[in-house]
Order: structure tokens, then C-alpha cells, then sequence
């Protein structure tokens, strides 16, 4: 594995990631920038970001190629590989993939995090046949006349729900509580369409279908009653858990396994930072991940002297 010595490698090439290559190269460092799965992460399933972000509306996709154009014309070596494990080797950090090993005076573990799964029996089983967490690029399927059901009563749920509204002859948004806990303004939104229908503290217990979902069981918590949702797809959006498996046991996490950090976003170990959806404490917004990835940055500028 020739070249495989660096300033810093960037582990996950979601904004946050690309945003801490692009700043770490800029500062004159040799950066490698490391992705298991695709380049850009979960915000290329956004079709329309955030109108309240600053600059101009574009999708997840346009904001992440034009991230990863940037860095790979500021030289930073991009590789398509699954990180097992980090370990310390001497002053140096190691990376251990399916490719080999890797070596860097400084990690940033931005390896964002994945959508949270029910477990509820069918959910599995009709995944790809009705059962989706990404409602842009589904949604189309549902186009006129279909119903849906979606799980969840955070931003993400919310937000979905009225994707999936602009396709659907109906969204059911079912919701273990009596109050949505998302931003004011996705809960304004959703009172305002007539086809998005709350199911207050209803869960959802079984996915039913044959070749394809048609019926999703959900059970009322206050009364026990179950009822039966007609639907052709399902969306659980629940909440997300960090993805940090390969990070080691002495780096602490909280309450939801996501990675402690200091302010200057390094973890226990020194050399190691931790930045956006991975890391305790992250804003949850994309203005968030674009500010944590420059802070990761500079920390490593500052710890390495660039
Ligand atoms: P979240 O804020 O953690 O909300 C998860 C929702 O799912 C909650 O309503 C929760 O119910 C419910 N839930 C959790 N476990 C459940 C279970 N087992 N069964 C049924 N319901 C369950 O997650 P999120 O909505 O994915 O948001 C994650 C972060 O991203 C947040 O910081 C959010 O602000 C951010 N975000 C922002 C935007 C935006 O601003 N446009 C868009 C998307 C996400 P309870 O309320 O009863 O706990």
C-alpha cells in the first residue's frame, strides 16, 4: 500500500468529513479522506435541503460533489474501504481497513450516523418491497393514489412525512406521544397539509404485506386498541445511532454510544477527534456538520502544528 502515511485521515465522507478534508488540505496538510459506503453520506437522499440554510437551495447531492470536486483538487486521497479498527502505533495512529493499514499523525472520526430501526416483525422482511428510509427517492412510487405510514415524531419524521405528502393520497405519521417534539415550523407544515394524518401515541407493532407492504398493525398505548393502517410503504424514522464500532473501548460514549469529546472535538485519546453525528452533543443540523468539520480541522491544525 504505497503512500500510506498521512497528516490526518478523515474516516467518513459525509459533510462533515468533507468539510474537515477540504480545511485540513487547505491548511497544507497530507490529508486521506476514507468512505465505506458512499461519498456524501445521508444527505444525498435530500432532494431539496433546508430553505433556512444559508446560500442557495440545492440538493444533498450538489452540495457533496462539489465538496468532494474541491478536495480531490486540493489533493486529497480518497479511498473506498471499511475501517475495522484504530490503534495507536508509536506517535502515529493507525487505520486498519479491508485494504491494509494506514498510518497518520491525527484521525477525525466522522462517520455520521444511521437511521434507527424499529425491529418490529415485517419491518426486515419487506425492506426494499414497501419498508424505506429515504421518502425523496420512494416517494415517487406512491404517486396518486397510494397511502403510507411513517414512524416518528422528530424533525426527520416531520420533514419526511411531507416529502411523502407531495406523492401520497395519505400519510399516516404515527407517533408514540402526544406532541411532536420536531421545530415549529415542520410542525406548522404538517398541520397545514389536509393528506398527513396524525395517530397520536400510536406505535406501530407489524408490517404486514404479501409481495409488497399493504397493512401496517399499530396499537393505541393509552387504550391497548390495535387498528389496521391500509398502506403500500412504511417509514420508521426514530431517530439515529452513531456509527463507531471500530472506535476503541478506552474513547467514552454517552447514553446513545455516541463519541465524548473536549471542545476542541478530540476524544480520550490523543490525535483522535471526533466530529458531527458520531460525536455526544452534535447540533443535528447541516449548518452543524459544515461547523464541525472546520472545528475538527483546525483542532488538528493546532495539534499538529500545521
Ligand atoms: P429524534 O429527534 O431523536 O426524534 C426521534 C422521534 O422518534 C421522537 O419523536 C421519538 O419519540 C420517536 N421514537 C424514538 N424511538 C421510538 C420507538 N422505538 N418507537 C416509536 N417512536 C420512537 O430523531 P430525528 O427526528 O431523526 O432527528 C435527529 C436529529 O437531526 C435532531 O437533532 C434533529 O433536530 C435533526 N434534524 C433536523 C432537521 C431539520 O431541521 N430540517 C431534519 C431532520 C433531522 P418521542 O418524541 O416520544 O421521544
Amino acid at each position: 500500500m504505497a503512500d500510506s502515511t498521512f497528516d490526518v485521515i478523515v474516516i467518513g465522507a459525509g459533510i462533515t468529513g468533507l468539510t474537515a478534508a477540504k480545511h485540513a488540505a487547505q491548511s497544507g496538510l497530507a490529508v486521506a479522506s476514507v468512505e465505506a459506503l458512499l461519498f456524501g453520506g445521508l444527505i444525498i437522499n435530500i432532494n431539496e435541503l433546508d430553505p433556512a440554510l444559508p446560500g442557495e437551495q440545492v440538493s444533498g447531492t450538489d452540495l457533496a460533489s462539489n465538496l468532494m470536486t474541491e478536495i480531490a483538487e486540493l489533493g486529497v486521497q480518497s479511498f473506498s474501504e471499511t475501517v475495522a479498527a484504530l490503534a495507536r502505533d508509536g506517535d502515529l495512529l493507525t487505520v486498519a481497513s479491508d485494504a491494509g493499514t494506514r498510518r497518520a499523525r491525527a484521525l477525525i472520526v466522522a462517520t455520521g450516523a444511521k437511521l434507527k430501526r424499529l425491529g418490529i416483525p415485517g419491518e426486515a422482511e419487506f425492506e426494499y418491497r414497501g419498508v424505506s428510509q429515504c421518502a425523496d427517492c420512494d416517494g415517487p412510487m406512491y404517486k396518486d393514489e397510494e397511502e403510507v405510514v411513517v414512524v416518528g415524531g422528530g424533525d426527520s419524521a416531520l420533514q419526511e412525512a411531507l416529502v411523502l405528502a407531495n406523492f401520497c393520497k395519505r400519510v399516516h405519521l404515527v407517533h408514540r406521544g402526544a406532541k411532536f417534539r420536531a421545530h415549529q415550523h415542520l410542525i406548522d407544515a404538517v398541520a397545514a397539509r389536509d393528506n398527513i394524518r396524525p395517530l397520536w401515541n400510536a406505535v406501530a407493532e407489524e408490517v404486514l404485506g404479501a409481495q409488497t407492504v399493504n397493512m401496517v398493525r399499530v396499537r393505541n398505548v393509552g387504550n391497548g386498541q390495535h387498528s389496521e393502517i391500509p398502506c403500500a410503504g412504511f417509514f420508521a424514522y426514530i431517530g439515529l445511532e452513531p456509527n463507531c464500532d471500530f472506535v476503541p473501548p478506552e474513547v467514552k460514549r454517552d447514553e446513545h454510544g455516541s463519541l465524548l469529546t473536549d471542545t476542541a472535538l478530540q476524544t480520550a485519546i490523543t490525535g483522535l477527534f471526533a466530529a458531527g453525528a458520531v460525536r455526544a452533543g452534535y447540533g443535528g443540523l447541516l449548518t452543524h456538520a459544515v461547523a464541525d468539520g472546520r472545528a475538527a480541522a483546525k483542532s488538528v491544525r493546532a495539534l499538529l502544528g500545521g
